[in-house]
C-alpha cells in the first residue's frame, strides 16, 4: 500500500472503489492507489470533460470552468518549475518554489533527502 501522502484519496491506496455494481477501478487513480499527477490527472480532466460535456443537469459549464481553471493553475506551476530551473543552486526562494511547484504538480515523489531538507526549513 502507498505511503498515505502518495495514496489517492477516493480509493485510499486500494484501487478500487465499492458501487451498487460491484467493486470497479478507482476513477481518480487508475487502479494503481497513488494519488493523481502528471499525465495521469490530465487523462482524468478529459474523463471527466467527457462525462458531463451533455450533462443537462446544469454541472457541464461549471466543471468545464473547474477543469480550464486547474489547467491554468498547473501551466502556471509547469512555468514557475522551469524558471526556477535556471537559477543558481544558491537562491533558496527558486529552490523553495521550484520544489513546492514541483510537488503541487506531483512531477516527482518525495523522497527521504526531500523530507530531510523540508524539515530543515521549518
Ligand atoms: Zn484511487
Amino acid at each position: 500500500m502507498p505511503d498515505e501522502s502518495e495514496m489517492c484519496h477516493t480509493c485510499f491506496g486500494t484501487g478500487e472503489i465499492v458501487t451498487e455494481q460491484g467493486p470497479v477501478g478507482c476513477p481518480d487513480c487508475y487502479g494503481d492507489g497513488l494519488a493523481a499527477g502528471g499525465s495521469k490527472l490530465e487523462w482524468r480532466l478529459r474523463d471527466l470533460e467527457r462525462s458531463y460535456r451533455r450533462d443537462s443537469r446544469g454541472a457541464a459549464s461549471d466543471i468545464m470552468w473547474l477543469v480550464h481553471e486547474l489547467r491554468q493553475a498547473r501551466s502556471a506551476l509547469v512555468l514557475i518549475v522551469t524558471r526556477c530551473q535556471d537559477a543558481g543552486e544558491d537562491d533558496e526562494v527558486a529552490l523553495y518554489a521550484r520544489h513546492q511547484a514541483s510537488q503541487a504538480l506531483g512531477l516527482y515523489r518525495a523522497t527521504v533527502t526531500d523530507t530531510a531538507k523540508k524539515v530543515g526549513q521549518g
